[in-house]
Protein backbone atom coordinates (compact mmCIF):
# COMPACT_ATOMS: atom_id res chain seq x y z
CA UNK A 1 0.00 0.00 0.00
CA UNK A 2 1.32 3.37 -1.18
CA UNK A 3 1.56 6.30 1.35
CA UNK A 4 -1.88 7.56 -0.20
CA UNK A 5 -3.95 4.87 -0.13
CA UNK A 6 -2.35 4.31 3.66
CA UNK A 7 -4.51 8.01 4.18
CA UNK A 8 -8.14 6.46 2.52
CA UNK A 9 -10.66 4.83 5.30
CA UNK A 10 -10.20 0.89 4.82
CA UNK A 11 -14.06 0.76 3.85
CA UNK A 12 -13.96 2.80 1.38
CA UNK A 13 -10.35 1.65 0.45
CA UNK A 14 -12.59 -1.65 -0.56
CA UNK A 15 -15.86 -0.09 -1.40
CA UNK A 16 -17.64 -1.84 -4.23
CA UNK A 17 -19.53 1.28 -5.48
CA UNK A 18 -23.03 1.32 -7.00
CA UNK A 19 -23.14 0.38 -10.78
CA UNK A 20 -26.02 0.72 -13.42
CA UNK A 21 -27.31 -1.58 -15.74
CA UNK A 22 -25.97 0.97 -18.34
CA UNK A 23 -22.59 1.08 -17.19
CA UNK A 24 -22.79 -2.98 -17.48
CA UNK A 25 -24.37 -3.47 -20.73
CA UNK A 26 -22.44 -3.84 -24.14
CA UNK A 27 -23.69 -3.03 -27.33
CA UNK A 28 -25.77 -0.35 -28.38
CA UNK A 29 -29.33 -0.97 -27.36
CA UNK A 30 -31.91 1.83 -28.04
CA UNK A 31 -34.86 0.13 -25.78
CA UNK A 32 -34.14 0.51 -22.08
CA UNK A 33 -36.04 -0.98 -19.51
CA UNK A 34 -33.67 -1.25 -17.05
CA UNK A 35 -33.95 1.91 -14.88
CA UNK A 36 -37.60 1.86 -14.14
CA UNK A 37 -38.11 5.23 -15.81
CA UNK A 38 -41.38 6.38 -17.27
CA UNK A 39 -40.92 5.75 -21.13
CA UNK A 40 -42.86 9.23 -21.77
CA UNK A 41 -40.47 12.12 -22.40
CA UNK A 42 -43.08 14.37 -20.78
CA UNK A 43 -42.94 18.18 -21.55
CA UNK A 44 -39.75 18.32 -20.53
CA UNK A 45 -37.86 15.30 -21.54
CA UNK A 46 -36.14 14.58 -18.24
CA UNK A 47 -37.61 11.07 -18.07
CA UNK A 48 -34.25 9.70 -17.98
CA UNK A 49 -31.51 9.54 -15.97
CA UNK A 50 -28.73 11.71 -16.37
CA UNK A 51 -24.86 10.02 -17.69
CA UNK A 52 -23.11 9.31 -14.30
CA UNK A 53 -20.22 9.74 -15.83
CA UNK A 54 -21.02 13.48 -17.67
CA UNK A 55 -19.02 12.11 -20.52
CA UNK A 56 -19.86 14.92 -22.78
CA UNK A 57 -19.22 17.65 -19.71
CA UNK A 58 -16.18 16.60 -18.52
CA UNK A 59 -14.50 16.02 -22.20
CA UNK A 60 -15.22 20.01 -22.25
CA UNK A 61 -13.58 20.76 -18.98
CA UNK A 62 -10.73 19.05 -19.59
CA UNK A 63 -10.33 20.98 -22.64
CA UNK A 64 -10.86 24.09 -21.25
CA UNK A 65 -8.83 23.18 -17.95
CA UNK A 66 -6.06 21.47 -19.97
CA UNK A 67 -5.91 18.11 -17.90
CA UNK A 68 -6.96 14.99 -19.03
CA UNK A 69 -10.69 13.31 -17.75
CA UNK A 70 -9.19 10.82 -15.20
CA UNK A 71 -7.58 13.80 -13.24
CA UNK A 72 -11.29 15.74 -13.08
CA UNK A 73 -14.27 15.35 -10.57
CA UNK A 74 -17.30 17.03 -11.54
CA UNK A 75 -19.68 17.79 -8.48
CA UNK A 76 -23.09 19.29 -6.83
CA UNK A 77 -21.05 22.50 -6.67
CA UNK A 78 -17.42 22.29 -5.24
CA UNK A 79 -19.54 21.70 -1.73
CA UNK A 80 -20.00 18.52 -2.71
CA UNK A 81 -16.48 17.76 -2.95
CA UNK A 82 -15.30 19.49 0.10
CA UNK A 83 -17.76 16.59 1.61
CA UNK A 84 -16.41 14.02 -0.21
CA UNK A 85 -12.78 14.48 0.73
CA UNK A 86 -14.20 14.09 4.60
CA UNK A 87 -16.26 11.34 3.54
CA UNK A 88 -12.82 9.74 1.68
CA UNK A 89 -10.11 10.31 3.87
CA UNK A 90 -11.66 10.79 7.58
CA UNK A 91 -13.03 7.86 9.81
CA UNK A 92 -15.19 9.57 11.79
CA UNK A 93 -14.78 10.49 15.70
CA UNK A 94 -11.22 9.30 14.97
CA UNK A 95 -9.48 11.91 12.44
CA UNK A 96 -8.62 15.23 12.17
CA UNK A 97 -8.34 18.04 9.61
CA UNK A 98 -6.99 21.31 9.56
CA UNK A 99 -8.04 24.62 8.01
CA UNK A 100 -6.66 28.04 7.89
CA UNK A 101 -8.61 30.53 9.79
CA UNK A 102 -10.54 32.85 8.40
CA UNK A 103 -11.41 30.61 5.77
CA UNK A 104 -14.70 29.22 4.14
CA UNK A 105 -17.28 28.06 6.61
CA UNK A 106 -18.25 25.23 4.85
CA UNK A 107 -14.39 23.32 5.93
CA UNK A 108 -15.98 23.24 9.20
CA UNK A 109 -19.65 22.23 8.62
CA UNK A 110 -18.42 19.44 6.58
CA UNK A 111 -16.06 18.38 9.47
CA UNK A 112 -19.20 18.70 12.03
CA UNK A 113 -21.63 16.30 9.74
CA UNK A 114 -18.71 13.76 9.08
CA UNK A 115 -18.07 14.19 13.27
CA UNK A 116 -14.44 15.10 12.36
CA UNK A 117 -12.57 17.39 14.24
CA UNK A 118 -11.71 20.29 12.31
CA UNK A 119 -8.27 21.95 13.80
CA UNK A 120 -8.26 25.73 12.77
CA UNK A 121 -5.16 27.04 11.58
CA UNK A 122 -5.16 31.22 12.32
CA UNK A 123 -3.16 33.09 9.27
CA UNK A 124 -0.45 35.31 10.48
CA UNK A 125 0.24 38.92 10.24
CA UNK A 126 -1.65 40.26 6.91
CA UNK A 127 -3.37 37.04 6.74
CA UNK A 128 -0.35 34.87 5.69
CA UNK A 129 0.11 31.44 5.51
CA UNK A 130 0.75 30.20 8.86
CA UNK A 131 3.12 27.29 7.64
CA UNK A 132 5.06 26.10 10.80
CA UNK A 133 1.56 26.26 12.91
CA UNK A 134 -0.22 24.17 10.57
CA UNK A 135 2.93 21.37 10.69
CA UNK A 136 2.38 21.98 14.62
CA UNK A 137 -0.86 20.99 14.81
CA UNK A 138 -0.86 18.23 12.68
CA UNK A 139 -0.26 14.47 14.27
CA UNK A 140 -0.74 11.23 13.38
CA UNK A 141 -4.61 11.54 12.50
CA UNK A 142 -4.11 14.56 10.45
CA UNK A 143 -5.59 13.65 7.12
CA UNK A 144 -7.08 16.84 5.69
CA UNK A 145 -5.00 20.38 5.18
CA UNK A 146 -7.70 22.62 3.62
CA UNK A 147 -5.91 25.91 2.23
CA UNK A 148 -7.84 28.75 0.40
CA UNK A 149 -6.15 30.74 -2.50
CA UNK A 150 -7.33 33.56 -2.94
CA UNK A 151 -9.21 33.05 0.61
CA UNK A 152 -12.62 33.52 1.64
CA UNK A 153 -12.97 36.48 3.07
CA UNK A 154 -9.87 37.59 3.41
CA UNK A 155 -9.64 38.01 -0.25
CA UNK A 156 -5.34 37.62 -0.47
CA UNK A 157 -4.12 34.68 -2.55
CA UNK A 158 -0.93 32.72 -1.01
CA UNK A 159 2.46 32.71 -2.97
CA UNK A 160 2.12 29.69 -5.07
CA UNK A 161 5.65 28.25 -4.40
CA UNK A 162 4.98 28.53 -0.86
CA UNK A 163 1.65 26.35 -0.82
CA UNK A 164 4.19 23.79 -3.03
CA UNK A 165 6.24 23.77 -0.50
CA UNK A 166 3.47 23.01 2.08
CA UNK A 167 2.00 19.90 -0.31
CA UNK A 168 5.27 18.65 -0.20
CA UNK A 169 5.85 18.41 3.12
CA UNK A 170 2.37 17.91 4.19
CA UNK A 171 2.29 14.20 5.34
CA UNK A 172 -2.02 14.45 4.53
CA UNK A 173 -4.16 15.31 2.11
CA UNK A 174 -4.15 18.97 1.07
CA UNK A 175 -7.11 20.60 -0.10
CA UNK A 176 -6.38 23.90 -1.98
CA UNK A 177 -9.68 25.51 -2.84
CA UNK A 178 -9.24 27.96 -6.00
CA UNK A 179 -13.17 28.99 -6.06
CA UNK A 180 -11.75 32.55 -7.08
CA UNK A 181 -8.35 31.60 -8.85
CA UNK A 182 -10.29 33.36 -11.98
CA UNK A 183 -10.06 37.11 -10.33
CA UNK A 184 -5.92 36.10 -9.04
CA UNK A 185 -3.39 37.51 -11.17
CA UNK A 186 -1.62 34.36 -9.64
CA UNK A 187 -3.71 31.70 -11.97
CA UNK A 188 -3.74 28.17 -10.89
CA UNK A 189 -2.03 25.52 -9.29
CA UNK A 190 -4.29 22.50 -11.04
CA UNK A 191 -1.64 21.10 -12.80
CA UNK A 192 0.61 20.38 -9.98
CA UNK A 193 -1.97 17.35 -9.27
CA UNK A 194 -0.02 15.72 -12.17
CA UNK A 195 3.26 15.40 -9.69
CA UNK A 196 1.77 16.01 -5.96
CA UNK A 197 -0.39 12.44 -5.38
CA UNK A 198 -1.64 14.14 -1.96
CA UNK A 199 -3.18 17.60 -3.65
CA UNK A 200 -6.36 18.53 -4.82
CA UNK A 201 -7.32 21.22 -6.24
CA UNK A 202 -11.19 22.67 -6.22
CA UNK A 203 -12.79 25.32 -8.01
CA UNK A 204 -16.29 26.24 -9.61
CA UNK A 205 -18.59 27.43 -12.08
CA UNK A 206 -20.16 29.39 -9.19
CA UNK A 207 -17.86 32.82 -9.13
CA UNK A 208 -16.25 33.87 -12.73
CA UNK A 209 -18.08 31.88 -14.82
CA UNK A 210 -22.15 32.90 -13.34
CA UNK A 211 -23.26 29.61 -12.63
CA UNK A 212 -24.05 29.52 -9.09
CA UNK A 213 -27.50 28.30 -9.53
CA UNK A 214 -27.03 25.42 -12.13
CA UNK A 215 -24.13 23.34 -9.55
CA UNK A 216 -20.98 22.70 -10.90
CA UNK A 217 -18.13 22.25 -9.04
CA UNK A 218 -14.48 20.89 -10.10
CA UNK A 219 -11.88 19.22 -8.52
CA UNK A 220 -8.82 18.02 -9.46
CA UNK A 221 -6.53 14.88 -8.73
CA UNK A 222 -4.57 12.05 -9.19
CA UNK A 223 -6.47 9.67 -11.06
CA UNK A 224 -6.11 7.64 -7.78
CA UNK A 225 -8.26 10.24 -6.05
CA UNK A 226 -10.53 10.86 -8.46
CA UNK A 227 -11.77 7.51 -9.14
CA UNK A 228 -12.39 7.48 -5.25
CA UNK A 229 -14.51 10.47 -5.65
CA UNK A 230 -16.31 8.86 -8.20
CA UNK A 231 -17.10 5.75 -6.43
CA UNK A 232 -18.34 7.29 -3.55
CA UNK A 233 -20.80 10.20 -4.84
CA UNK A 234 -24.27 10.03 -5.57
CA UNK A 235 -24.29 8.26 -9.36
CA UNK A 236 -26.27 11.09 -10.88
CA UNK A 237 -24.60 13.81 -8.68
CA UNK A 238 -25.34 16.23 -11.51
CA UNK A 239 -29.21 16.11 -13.18
CA UNK A 240 -29.14 16.27 -16.84
CA UNK A 241 -30.45 19.72 -17.07
CA UNK A 242 -27.11 21.08 -15.24
CA UNK A 243 -25.18 19.17 -17.70
CA UNK A 244 -26.52 20.60 -20.64
CA UNK A 245 -26.75 23.82 -19.32
CA UNK A 246 -23.17 23.96 -18.18
CA UNK A 247 -22.27 22.66 -21.72
CA UNK A 248 -24.00 25.46 -23.37
CA UNK A 249 -22.74 28.44 -20.77
CA UNK A 250 -19.13 27.25 -21.83
CA UNK A 251 -19.98 27.93 -25.62
CA UNK A 252 -19.19 31.78 -24.04
CA UNK A 253 -15.96 32.82 -22.01
CA UNK A 254 -16.62 34.64 -18.94
CA UNK A 255 -12.95 36.78 -19.92
CA UNK A 256 -15.08 40.15 -20.38
CA UNK A 257 -16.86 39.62 -17.08
CA UNK A 258 -13.53 38.79 -14.79
CA UNK A 259 -12.61 41.89 -16.30
CA UNK A 260 -14.86 44.41 -15.34
CA UNK A 261 -15.37 42.70 -12.33
CA UNK A 262 -11.49 43.58 -11.60
CA UNK A 263 -11.85 46.81 -12.74
CA UNK A 264 -14.56 47.32 -10.38
CA UNK A 265 -13.27 45.65 -6.86
CA UNK A 266 -9.85 48.42 -7.90
CA UNK A 267 -12.40 51.59 -7.88
CA UNK A 268 -14.48 49.83 -5.44
CA UNK A 269 -11.20 49.29 -3.13
CA UNK A 270 -10.15 53.10 -3.93
CA UNK A 271 -13.37 54.19 -3.44
CA UNK A 272 -13.71 52.21 -0.01
CA UNK A 273 -10.35 53.56 0.79
CA UNK A 274 -11.48 57.06 1.27
CA UNK A 275 -14.30 57.20 3.68
CA UNK A 276 -13.74 58.30 7.45
CA UNK A 277 -16.16 55.59 9.01
CA UNK A 278 -13.22 52.68 6.90
CA UNK A 279 -10.59 51.77 8.66
CA UNK A 280 -8.91 49.20 6.05
CA UNK A 281 -9.82 47.80 2.84
CA UNK A 282 -8.01 44.49 2.45
CA UNK A 283 -6.41 43.78 -0.88
CA UNK A 284 -8.12 41.47 -2.77
CA UNK A 285 -7.45 38.55 -5.54
CA UNK A 286 -11.33 37.84 -5.92
CA UNK A 287 -14.58 39.22 -6.35
CA UNK A 288 -15.10 40.90 -3.23
CA UNK A 289 -13.35 42.90 -0.53
CA UNK A 290 -13.22 42.62 3.64
CA UNK A 291 -13.47 46.43 4.70
CA UNK A 292 -12.82 47.03 8.59
CA UNK A 293 -14.81 49.84 9.58
CA UNK A 294 -15.78 51.91 12.90
CA UNK A 295 -19.56 49.86 13.46
CA UNK A 296 -19.94 46.96 11.56
CA UNK A 297 -23.38 45.67 12.66
CA UNK A 298 -24.70 49.08 12.57
CA UNK A 299 -22.97 49.46 9.04
CA UNK A 300 -24.68 46.35 7.91
CA UNK A 301 -28.10 47.48 8.59
CA UNK A 302 -27.98 50.74 7.44
CA UNK A 303 -27.02 48.84 3.95
CA UNK A 304 -29.75 46.31 4.28
CA UNK A 305 -31.77 49.84 5.00
CA UNK A 306 -30.52 50.64 1.31
CA UNK A 307 -31.62 47.45 -0.32
CA UNK A 308 -27.95 45.94 -0.30
CA UNK A 309 -27.28 43.05 1.70
CA UNK A 310 -23.32 42.00 2.47
CA UNK A 311 -21.71 39.48 4.16
CA UNK A 312 -21.15 40.61 8.25
CA UNK A 313 -17.78 38.85 8.88
CA UNK A 314 -17.31 40.91 12.58
CA UNK A 315 -17.95 37.71 14.79
CA UNK A 316 -15.58 36.18 12.52
CA UNK A 317 -12.04 35.00 14.29
CA UNK A 318 -9.56 37.61 12.80
CA UNK A 319 -12.19 39.69 11.31
CA UNK A 320 -13.75 41.92 13.92
CA UNK A 321 -15.04 45.33 12.81
CA UNK A 322 -15.55 43.80 8.92
CA UNK A 323 -17.88 42.82 6.11
CA UNK A 324 -17.44 41.89 3.07
CA UNK A 325 -18.92 42.94 0.08
CA UNK A 326 -19.16 41.06 -3.33
CA UNK A 327 -17.99 43.15 -6.37
CA UNK A 328 -21.80 43.64 -8.22
CA UNK A 329 -22.00 45.60 -11.74
CA UNK A 330 -20.87 49.13 -11.92
CA UNK A 331 -24.55 49.79 -11.24
CA UNK A 332 -25.35 47.75 -8.25
CA UNK A 333 -21.40 49.44 -6.82
CA UNK A 334 -23.25 52.77 -7.37
CA UNK A 335 -25.49 52.49 -5.11
CA UNK A 336 -23.09 51.21 -2.84
CA UNK A 337 -21.08 54.05 -3.09
CA UNK A 338 -24.06 56.98 -2.96
CA UNK A 339 -25.39 55.00 0.15
CA UNK A 340 -22.06 55.07 1.95
CA UNK A 341 -21.25 58.76 0.87
CA UNK A 342 -24.90 59.26 2.58
CA UNK A 343 -23.49 57.12 5.66
CA UNK A 344 -20.43 59.38 6.28
N1 LIG B 1 -15.18 27.45 -1.84
C1 LIG B 1 -15.21 28.73 -1.47
C2 LIG B 1 -13.96 29.36 -0.97
C3 LIG B 1 -16.40 29.45 -1.54
O1 LIG B 1 -16.42 30.73 -1.14
C4 LIG B 1 -17.58 28.80 -2.00
C5 LIG B 1 -18.91 29.49 -2.09
N2 LIG B 1 -19.12 30.62 -1.43
C6 LIG B 1 -17.48 27.48 -2.37
C7 LIG B 1 -16.27 26.82 -2.28
C8 LIG B 1 -18.67 26.68 -2.81
O2 LIG B 1 -18.94 26.88 -4.12
P1 LIG B 1 -19.97 26.00 -4.93
O3 LIG B 1 -21.02 26.93 -5.38
O4 LIG B 1 -19.15 25.44 -6.06
O5 LIG B 1 -20.48 24.91 -4.03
Amino acid sequence: MNSIEALVRPNIRTLSPYSTARDEAKGTPDIFLDANESPYPGLLGYNRYPDPRQKVLKARVSALKGLPTENIFLGNGSDEAIDLVYRIFCTPGRDNALAIEPSYGMYSVAADINDVELRPVPLGAGFSLPVEEIFAKADDRTKLLFLCSPNNPSGNAFEPSQILELVRRFPGIVVLDEAYADFSARGSLRAAVLEQPNLVVLQTFSKAYGMAGLRVGLAFASAYIIDLMNRVKYPYNLSQATQELALKALETTPEANIREIVFQRERLFKALSSFSFVRKVYPSDANFLLVKVDKADDLYEVLLQGGIIVRNRSRVPGCSGCLRITVGTPAENDRLLQILQSYA
